[in-house]
């Protein structure tokens, strides 16, 4: 007689992935200060200056009198003014 060593029988165990549970998902994320996306006004050299293909370049801005070319004076609407010397001139013709 032969022993038949009988394997005892080996239940694997069976790891049963714990799924956690999904967290709860909330709706309500939390606050973040998040920088709002403002238009920004272009502003730059290149804002100074219109390129027409027909006109080819033109200048949206005047130059300051007093401090000659090269200072662009700000549009402020019905009068230019110059950020360097704050010299202020009215817009002559109004459209
Ligand atoms: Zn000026």
């Amino acid at each position: 007689m032969s022993e038949e060593a009988e394997e005892p029988e080996v239940k694997e165990e069976i790891e049963t992935e714990e799924l956690e549970e999904a967290v709860e998902e909330k709706p309500k994320k939390p606050e973040k200060p998040k920088a709002q996306k403002k238009k920004k006004e272009e502003k730059g050299a290149f804002s100074y200056y219109k390129i027409d293909e027909k006109e080819g370049l033109t200048r949206l801005r005047p130059f300051c009198e007093r401090c000659g070319p090269g200072y662009f004076m700000a549009d402020h609407g019905n009068r230019y003014t110059c950020g360097h010397c704050g010299f202020t001139r009215y817009k002559q013709n109004q459209q």
